[in-house]
């Protein structure tokens, strides 16, 4: 376990940004820089049928060390960094027995990590923490992940005595632009169910995330000379902001928490002649769900029937769905999952993402796949920081889930 601070730093100076809107994946090249250093790495740790494919998902085996025949089981972790703030020259500072006191992340810049401001940095008085300079994010969504399957692979060839079951891992490109399950070819990897190492503090653990839906809603009007526009005008935009109305107040992101869904007006854009309303809906509840999109499609419908079947246009597209659905009926892999953390002393604490995951979309292809803590605090943010001994944590976690699916 020695090496998973080492192997977090020199991960995290490897810029790999993804960026949103581009078709191909992955969607920079440099993401390949560090894919193909843990092609690399991999070989070395002795990992068997190690492989990266065109769009830079790299792929590896632990062969089973048991004779029985014992569940395939997987770790995914992804490689790029959010395109929310740069990922270029990160120069990770660590901070050994941390004081409890604020962090000058940046004494030039006058850039601070204020215990005022993230008050849940306290708990780790202490600890070696690693942090940025405060220009950069620091990457530890997901390199904390990425860097903690390394180093538990590494474990698991090197301490044999510990029994467990064949392991597939792999590392994906593009999580942060919503494309890293797009081209993850699940029969390849080949496991029952894997867990994504990709989450904040200790202990933390999802099953559960959002339905969503996203739907467009155009408005059409028709322009006339406003001195002589009496009877014969129609603006959009008053039409437009009419419907933006018929959505309850309390069922806003700004409004709700926990299980509570939501429509959300992402713009509105308009003219006379024609405006247009984005929204996307959220609710982990499917029926729930589906009620919020008919109440779209209805109030649509009500529009028409006032200013005509042309008037108004309704896209709708589903995104995601909750992964609860296909995790549910197999619970061993949570239970698991919990399990593994009970017998190493660490609290889970068991939370309804709100957002999606790319465990989500692979457990809708085949690989439930719920999520597990790396360890990162404020990501996407220079004030991003991970507590070491969180990353050991979430290291002898996988360990302990191997050794479980073997032992059980
Ligand atoms: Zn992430």
């Amino acid at each position: 376990m020695e090496k998973l601070l080492e192997r977090f730093l020199r991960y995290v100076k490897i810029d790999t940004e993804s960026v949103p809107g581009v078709e191909q994946i992955p969607s920079t090249k440099k993401q390949f820089d560090l894919a193909n250093l843990l092609v690399e790495e991999l070989k070395e740790i002795g990992l068997e049928e190690v492989t990266i494919d065109e769009n830079c998902y790299v792929m590896a085996t632990l062969p089973s060390n048991v004779d029985k025949e014992v569940p395939t089981i997987g770790f995914v972790a992804h490689v790029d960094t959010t395109p929310d703030l740069t990922g270029k020259n990160v120069n990770p500072q660590v901070w050994e027995n941390y004081d409890g006191e604020d962090i000058v992340l940046n004494k030039e810049k006058g850039i601070v990590l204020s215990t005022e401001e993230f008050p849940e940095i306290k708990q780790y008085v202490g600890q070696t923490i690693v942090t940025t300079d405060g220009t950069t994010l620091l990457g530890a969504d997901d390199k904390a992940g990425v860097a903690e399957i390394m180093t538990a692979m590494d474990y698991l060839v090197k301490n044999p005595e510990i029994k467990h079951g064949k392991i597939r891992i792999c590392f994906t490109p593009d999580e942060e632009v919503g494309k890293g399950a797009d081209l993850f070819d699940v029969d390849k990897f080949g496991a029952e169910w894997a867990y994504t190492m990709d989450g904040g503090p200790m202990g933390e653990f999802e099953y559960e995330n959002f339905n969503a839906a996203y739907a467009e809603v155009t408005f059409r009007g028709q322009n006339v000379h406003p001195g002589t526009a009496k009877g014969k005008m129609v603006n959009s935009m008053n039409i437009a902001a009419k419907f933006a109305t018929k959505f309850p107040d309390s069922e806003t992101p700004e409004t709700t928490e926990k299980y509570e869904g939501f429509y959300h007006l992402l713009t509105m854009t308009g003219s006379v002649e024609e405006s247009k309303l984005q929204y996307i809906i959220r609710d982990h509840d499917r029926t729930i769900f589906e009620a919020r999109k008919d109440h779209m499609k209805a109030l649509v419908g009500t529009f028409r029937n006032e200013y005509g079947m042309n008037s108004v246009e309704l896209n709708m597209v589903d995104q995601y769905y909750n992964m609860k659905e296909k995790v549910e009926p197999n619970m061993h892999i949570v239970d698991l999952a919990l399990d593994a953390m009970k017998a190493l002393d660490i609290e889970p604490d068991v939370k309804a993402i709100r957002g999606g995951t790319d465990g989500a979309r692979l457990s809708f292809m085949g690989l439930p796949c719920p999520n597990i803590f790396a360890g990162g605090h404020n990501m996407h943010a220079r004030y991003e920081y991970v507590p070491v001994p969180t990353m050991k944590a979430a290291t002898k976690v996988i360990v302990k889930i191997a050794e479980l699916v073997a032992t059980k």
